[in-house]
């Protein structure tokens, strides 16, 4: 027979055209890439071993017999790969999230090898095999050529089932290019019946290729084009493909802030030129590692374990360290740098930018240059989070909040004189959740406004109702939030609900904390002064904590003084706390401002700082914090 070859020869062309773009442009390497890599090339191998299997075929009288089996045994085995490598990379690009089994490759591969031992032993039994040459060196068909037929169809079969059982995970196109690459064969197998002579089979391979490079393989699809990385796509892929191939990595999150103030002011243009200027830098300081842009202001970088990227963040803070400019603007921006262990950490792509927000939030303002190392919890206290501030939203709604009291204890009267008011959450199904961990984060959500608002409130109508005066108890005190001492407007509220109560002034004690304090200093000076005229006093809470305590005890007009009970509680483990907590108080004493010890649980404690001096106690000696009833009950029991 007189074969025409011309398609083979267009085939090359395609396939060499197809691999010169992939491999041209750079891409991202998952495990449907990896899988396509070796679809092209044993599509290419098919075709070329299909010319010289067919030239060969010509010239088998001037050639020794074994020399005649060679090019076809080679044309034959690259043959019956092409079905296999593609039903693993459709498996891949349908199972995108999930790992191939080992079972699952054994199966996959088991009939490929028996097709690969027909081809091999064809030549030593003869006509049984899948072809053989007879005694006029003919090529001639044998049985096992159905059986190979057979398992082809199998694979092919099984490739179009997963893409109808799975087309959701795919695009429509992408459907369409699957489809495609089956009827292409399909239709090729019958054109070659039909003209046995035109060898087209092979080019139906490669525009199949060329399909699926175009639209599932597109390395083009996982480049940013207006910044020139790799997207969120590509980095999904990537993720995912480590993932499934259990792998372990790390990524380092970079995550830019103050761009949105760019745009404001100098335009989009600017913030789009300064961008692709972050890119660009991040990109060459990344060196060998990908970068990717997973929003607008958050980077990845993809690096193996056990690399912490600390040789590319040295690089980051230093650049940003200095301003960029653009259109004759310098403007500094600033960069906070995380590392993300996967999949210790992060076990899906999605998860990379919360935990990227969460690690800003625990670094804190103060913090710079450092990379954060996100923990193995921090999704989990994330969502914990979550659910604790829709908790406060609803609460502040629908009566979720409720007012504790704990009493104070006058060392001079012998009774309970005072009280301090402790928020507490209701149940919600978090279990108790301590103020230590809500008040922070309904200070950073902007919720404590409210919160302090219904505290006090609270307060002022406990008062009121229950005439607590009449029982002993000569002020309450009640906590502010550092956001509250910043308001301007404190004062007015503050005022305006105690008249709402017609309340004596003086039964109202603040306390707040030192970081109030240096927050806020003109603004808190302003409202402590109006709010003193008035009659309230002020209270420093939490003494003995932090650094600068009495310069700041100094500066502000406090009446009390109110002792950590990290203070009180180290003083009976060492001599040294003991001489502290003496000299504390003494130097307290001599500004004259009252002490209050908070934390005292033991009638060793109440007596150690009644000798050196305390004027008030707080703790769990004299009672825990309790529901307004049980406090009123304490209250009647003990004075
Ligand atoms: P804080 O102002 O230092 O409140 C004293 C804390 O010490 C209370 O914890 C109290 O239950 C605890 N305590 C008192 N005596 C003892 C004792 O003898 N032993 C032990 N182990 N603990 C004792 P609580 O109620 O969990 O409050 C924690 C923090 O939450 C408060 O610390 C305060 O900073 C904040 N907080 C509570 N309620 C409010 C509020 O209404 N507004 C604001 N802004 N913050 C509040
Ligand atoms: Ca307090
Ligand atoms: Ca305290």
């Amino acid at each position: 027979m007189n074969y025409i070859l011309y398609f083979d020869y267009a085939g090359i062309c395609v396939i060499a055209a197809v691999m010169f773009s992939f491999f041209y442009r750079q891409t991202i390497k998952t495990r449907s890439t990896r899988f396509f890599i070796a679809f092209m090339f044993v599509a290419l191998f098919t075709v070329i071993f299909d010319i010289s299997s067919t030239e060969a075929l010509k010239h088998t009288q001037q050639m020794p017999l074994w020399l005649c089996y060679v090019p076809q045994i080679l044309y034959l085995g690259s043959l019956v790969a092409n079905p296999v490598i593609y039903l693993f990379y459709i498996i891949s690009v349908v199972r995108d999230k999930k790992a191939i089994y080992k079972w699952e490759y054994l199966i996959i591969f088991g009939p490929f090898v028996l097709q690969i031992i027909f081809v091999l032993i064809s030549p030593f039994i003869k006509g049984a095999g899948i072809f053989w040459f007879n005694e006029n060196k003919e090529y001639v068909h044998g049985p096992l050529l159905y059986v190979q037929y057979a398992i082809t169809f199998s694979y092919i079969l099984g490739s179009l089932i997963l893409v109808i059982v799975k087309r959701k995970a795919v695009t429509p196109i992408q459907e369409i290019t699957i489809y495609l690459y089956i009827a292409i064969n399909v239709i090729c197998v019958v054109l070659q019946m039909v003209m046995p002579e035109l060898l087209i089979q092979q080019f139906g391979i490669t525009i199949a290729v060329m399909l699926i490079y175009m639209s599932l393989q597109n390395p083009q699809d996982y480049i940013d084009k207006r910044q020139g990385a790799f997207n969120g796509l590509a980095f999904d892929a990537v993720f995912n493909s480590n993932i499934v191939r259990g792998r372990k990595f790390n990524i380092l999150g970079v995550r830019i802030s103050g761009l949105r103030y760019i745009g404001d002011t100098l335009g989009e243009e600017s913030e789009s030129e300064i961008l692709k200027e972050i890119v660009q830098f991040l990109i060459r300081g990344a060196g060998k590692k990908r970068v990717f842009i997973i929003s607008q202001t958050k980077y990845a970088i993809l690096l193996n374990e056990g690399d912490d990227g600390k040789h590319i963040t040295d690089k980051i803070y230093d650049r940003f360290s200095q301003p960029f400019s653009s259109n004759g603007a310098k403007i500094s921006l600033a960069v906070n740098t995380c590392l993300i262990g996967c999949p210790e950490v992060a076990t899906n792509s999605k998860d990379v930018l919360s935990i990227m927000d969460l690690c800003l939030e625990e670094k804190g303002v103060a913090e710079h240059n450092e990379t954060v190392v996100a923990h193995k919890d921090i999704l989990a206290k994330g969502q914990r989070e979550t659910l604790i501030l829709q908790a406060m939203r609803q609460g502040l709604k629908e009566n979720g909040f409720e007012v504790f009291y704990q009493p104070i204890y006058s060392v001079k009267q012998k009774r309970l004189t005072s009280a301090e008011a402790l928020i507490r959450m209701k149940d919600v199904g978090l279990g108790f959740v301590s103020p230590d961990e809500f008040i922070p984060l309904a200070e950073k959500n902007g919720l404590i406004l409210d919160i302090g608002e219904f505290v006090f409130r609270d307060v002022c109508r406990f008062i009121n109702e229950r005439k607590l005066w009449e029982m002993g108890i000569e002020n309450v005190h009640v906590n502010l939030s550092v956001v509250q001492c910043m308001q301007e407007s404190l004062h007015e509220v503050l005022i305006g609900i105690m008249d709402e109560y017609a309340l004596d002034y003086r039964m109202i004690h603040l306390e707040m904390t030192e970081s109030a304090a240096v927050a806020s200093e003109e603004t808190l000076k302003g409202n402590m002064h109006k709010l003193i005229e008035k009659g309230i006093s002020f209270a420093l809470d939490d003494y003995g904590t932090g650094f600068s305590n009495t310069v700041t005890m100094m500066k502000y007009p406090f009446k009390l003084i109110k002792l950590d009970k990290s203070m009180v509680w180290s003083a009976s483990d060492s001599e040294k706390a003991m001489s502290l907590l003496k000299h504390t108080i003494s130097m307290i004493k001599d500004m004259n401002m009252e002490i209050v010890a908070e934390g005292v649980e033991t009638a060793a404690q109440a007596n150690m700082l009644a000798k050196m001096g305390c004027d008030y106690f707080q703790g769990y000696y004299y009672s825990r914090p309790v529901n307004c009833e049980n406090f009123l009950k304490t209250l009647q029991e003990h004075n």
